[in-house]
């Protein structure tokens, strides 16, 4: 495996304040912040500070300690929004896109969290 990181990419501008985005939450590892075009009523991203590319590069390359806040911070985020089914929520969707076939548009890892309505199912019928 060989990623290189472009810093250059609009989640690095935000990390790095250029950029404004509405944040969820924040913490050492990790920020999570509002899709700018939400699919669903809740959609959130959530995105390590480390600078990965996508979701192998980060179970690949981040600490330990980057990987455990970045999912807390995610599960956090559903109990907090009301979504989790374990807590009697309607349920929600975690994805991430990597590379060309799942059509990643920013290349820094981030999870989509998607909830607030019914989601259907998971990935339509291919086109061609
Ligand atoms: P992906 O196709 O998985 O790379 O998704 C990228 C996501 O980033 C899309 O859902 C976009 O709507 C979202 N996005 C792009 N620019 C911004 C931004 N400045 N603030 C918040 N979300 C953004």
């Amino acid at each position: 495996m060989a990623y290189a990181y472009d810093d250059q990419n609009i989640f690095a501008k935000i990390l790095r304040g250029e950029i404004p985005n509405k944040t969820v939450v924040e913490t050492d590892h990790t920020l999570a912040f509002e899709d700018i075009y939400p699919q669903a009523p809740l959609h959130i991203l959530v995105i390590p500070k480390g600078p990965y590319v996508c979701f192998d590069h980060f179970a690949a390359e981040a600490s330990d300690a980057e990987i455990a806040d970045f999912h807390r911070v995610a599960a956090q985020i559903c109990a907090d929004k009301g979504i989790d089914p374990g807590a009697g929520g309607m349920g929600y969707r975690t994805l991430s896109n990597a590379g060309e076939h799942a059509v990643q548009e920013v290349p820094h890892y981030h999870m989509h969290i998607l909830g607030g309505r019914p989601l259907g199912r998971m990935l339509q019928p291919a086109a061609d």
